[in-house]
Order: C-alpha cells, then structure tokens, then sequence
C-alpha cells in the first residue's frame, strides 16, 4: 500500500479543536490518513514511500465545493450581464439541448482542472443530463464528487424549455433517471464517487416530483440537491402557484428534510428559517453567482443568522457561467466580506467561519463529513499543500493565519492536491490529465457549440457582438 508523509508543515487540521500543528506531519496510506501530529514525533514512526517537504507551507484538508455544473464550463461567456429568468431560459437551457457527450466530458475535465488548480478537492454537481460523462471526467481527474439528474417535469409558457432539452421528461422519467444514476454511480470509484437525487428549480417542478423525490432519496439514503428561492421572482412564482412561498410549501408537502440541500436561498422570512432549523436542512451559499447574477441572496438573504444560528450552511463557486470563477479562495473572500458591506459590520462571517463552510461544514452540507473536511486520522485522504512564502501571504503571524489565507490567499497558491490518497498536483503540474490538450480540444468544442446555437436561431446569440472593436 502507497504512503505519503508530509512533513514540516503548518498543518491546518480543521478537527473539533481547530487545532493548527506548527512544524507538522501527516501520513496517509493509501486512501486513508493514518496519523497527524508533530514531524519531531511522527517521522521515524511512519516511514513512507514519498516524503513531501512542507517547511513553509500550509498542509489543509482539500476545499469542498458543494456546488458546480461540470456542463455549463464552455457556456463561460455567453451568459454574462443577464436577468437570472433570462440567464436560465435564454441561453443556458438552449446551451444544454445542444451539447454532445465529448462536450459535456471536455466542458467536465475543463471544471475539474480549474478546482484542483485552486485547492478543491470535493465537488458536488447540481446536475444536468449527460451526467455519465461528467462522472467519466471525475474519474479521470482524480477529483471527489457527486453528481445527479437534475429533475424537471412542468414547464409553462412563460418559462419555456427548448425541445431538445433532455432534462424535459414526465414524473416517470425524471424520477426514473435520477435511479439510474444512482444505482450505476453511487459508491464508484472507490466511494470516491457518489450519486444524489436533484431537483433543478420550482417552475419545473410538479408536487408529485417533489415527494416521489423525496420518496427516492430515503431509498437510497442520499442527499437531495435543488436550487431554491433563487431570486424574487421564483419565490414569487411559487406564490401565485401554492399561495406560500418555497420553503413553506415544501414544508407541507413533507419534503423539508433534512438531507436536502438547498442552494442559493436568496429571498426568505425569518419564518422559513425558523423552518429549516427546525427541519435541519442543508444549505448552500453561492456569493459569486448572486454579486454576478443579481439573485438577491447579499441583500434579502438570511445567511449571516442562518450560519450563526448553527445551520449547516456550505458554500459554492456554481458555474463559469454564473460566478464566473471556480476559485473557492475566491468564494471564501465573498463570504467572510459581501455581507459585512451590505449590512455595514465589519465583524460579520469571520474568516474562520468561511474556512469552516469551505471545509468541514462543507463536507457536512454534502452528509460526507464521517469522511473528509478535516485532517484526522480514518479520514479519506484529500490533502492540500499551499505555498505561504509568497508576496500575498508575507508578514503571517499566528494569530493572522486563517484571516490571512481568507482574505489574501489564492486559489493560484496550492501547490499540491492529494484525492482519496492519490496525488493529482505536485508543484503546480496536474498528473491526471493533459491540460494543455483540454484547453485546445474545450475552445474547438466551444465554438462548435456557438455555431450550433446559432444556427438553431437562439436569440440571445444575436446579442454576442464585442461592445469594443476587436480589430
Ligand atoms: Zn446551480
């Protein structure tokens, strides 16, 4: 069995006690962390196949995403400066009912090159249709995730699905799709993959597909991803439909629960979040995509109560099309700062606590926290190594640690990325896949796909024109 020792590192355990161990180690054999301490004390107790120097870096359990759409990477600028309604029925249905299998796995392995680049070392993917190849793409990236089916079943005239679109199903269908996904991925790779229900947004979304949903997820004893209270005008749709709004109506059709996890939750009363902590339901913060997109979540959003009130509450980049960055150094900065200037205090969301939801509560959002957010021995080995002896970083202190690394640090400073005891980075190389080649075969695969869109009359491509002449 392969072992690896880091040694002489800051190492930031994440554990119960948020310990951080000066001049550390940690051992991993094969996919499993089997000791953190001192180096002084651990270094001639495990001795190891690969020894990695950490003197001046910091040694941290792999960031945790609990939010991104592997297929939406090559809609990375044709959605930008748009109404979210506009953004989803506009464009970026239209996107989906034109990919290709390769594309979604290129538009995959494009996504997963960017999160390993930056630190992240755990996905999880909201869902779209070709879902097989994005856990093809997982598999070959190293990368941790779970990946869904993300279910629709009604659609009306004011928000309408493009034919094409494969996630346009019945009830049967959509329900029948997301077992597949489960039954076929779930616990692949090693457990390095798993599968969950999802539901896409509340428009789409009939009662029945909710509970039967519901119904699915307790068979499997998995999580249920669905995009919630996006902005005003979903929850408004849910009113005029139901008379209540989002989290009230999933209340009484008995699907508040809690392994669901809802992302974004833009608009809400303090009702549904006495609701959701009743129920102990998951939540997912996606500041980027609600600066870029406008969704609310800053200025009607309940996030800084619902995270001080010990709601599970983890955190997303979302998409190259809604952030437009999977950077999680660049989420955690969002977090620990978007809500200090809206509510004017600066001492709300401390950087500590946007460490914890890119980590361990992030891991707990996705119900995998038995296994990784934190160094500990028994844990799944997904490490990150980040490189502190650089200019952004410089003068650090003890008690400037975790402040520093959320308010300076950078995705670009991860150095190196171990996944399930695998290392998929050394020194800033990606092992597992040839970026170069992706990079080329993605901008080939992307254009094919402009001119698909175009030629099928989307409107929306009528408005892609350079606001400054490209000469
Ligand atoms: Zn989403």
């Amino acid at each position: 069995m392969a072992s690896i020792r880091i040694d002489h590192g800051i190492v930031l355990t994440m554990d119960p006690q948020r310990r951080i161990i000066k001049d550390g180690s940690v051992v991993i054999e094969g996919d499993r962390i089997v000791a953190v301490g001192k180096t002084a004390d651990l270094a001639g107790a495990h001795p190891a196949d690969q020894v990695l120097d950490a003197t001046d870096k910091i040694v941290m359990p792999g960031l945790v995403d609990c939010h991104v759409h592997h297929c939406q990477t090559l809609l990375r600028g044709l959605a930008n400066d748009i109404d979210l309604i506009a953004w989803c029925y506009d464009i970026t249905y239209p996107y989906e009912s034109v990919l290709t299998d390769e594309d979604t796995y290129l538009s995959a392995l494009l996504a997963d090159i960017e999160m390993i680049r930056t630190g992240t070392t755990t996905v999880a993917d909201p869902g779209g249709y070709r879902m097989d190849h994005v856990a093809r793409a997982l598999i070959d990236s190293g990368l941790r995730g779970i990946i869904c089916w993300a279910a629709m079943d009604q659609w009306s005239v004011d928000r309408p699905l493009p034919d094409g679109l494969p996630g346009k199903t019945t009830t049967d269908e959509a329900i029948s799709q997301q077992e597949r996904l489960i039954k076929e991925w779930h616990g692949a790779a090693n457990g390095r993959l798993r599968a969950s229900c999802g539901l896409r947004v509340e428009p789409n979304v009939s009662d029945a597909l909710y509970r039967r949903t519901q119904a699915l997820s307790e068979k499997y004893g998995v999580l249920v991803q669905f995009h919630a209270a996006v902005n005003r005008d979903q929850v408004e749709w849910v009113r005029r439909h139901t008379g209540q709004t989002t989290i009230e109506h999933m209340h009484t059709l008995g699907v508040l629960q809690e392994n669901w996890l809802l992302t974004h939750m833009a608009v809400l009363t303090d009702h549904e979040v006495e609701l959701l902590y009743r129920q102990g339901t998951r939540l997912c913060h996606n500041p980027g995509a609600t600066l870029k997109g406008a969704y609310g979540a800053i200025r009607h959003g309940k996030f800084p109560e619902m995270i001080e009130a010990g709601l599970t509450v983890g955190t997303g980049c979302d998409s190259t099309a809604a952030n437009d960055s999977l950077d999680m150094f660049r989420t955690m900065y969002l977090v620990a700062t978007a809500h200090k200037e809206f509510r004017l205090q600066a001492d709300l969301i401390p950087p500590e606590k946007a460490l914890e939801m890119a980590t361990i509560t992030g891991a707990k959002a996705l119900m995998w926290d038995d296994q990784i957010g934190s160094l500990e021995p028994g844990k799944k080995a997904d490490v990150i190594v980040v490189d502190v002896r650089r200019s952004n970083w410089v003068p650090l202190h003890d008690f400037s640690l975790v402040p520093t690394l959320v308010y300076s640090g950078d995705g670009a400073d991860v150095e190196t990325s171990i996944v399930d005891g695998q290392i998929v980075m050394r020194d800033r190389r990606i092992l597992t896949v040839d970026v170069d080649d992706v990079l080329e075969r993605a901008q080939h695969a992307a254009k094919g796909i402009v001119a698909r869109l175009r030629a099928a009359g989307v409107p929306h491509m009528g408005k892609l024109l350079p606001r400054w002449p490209v000469v």
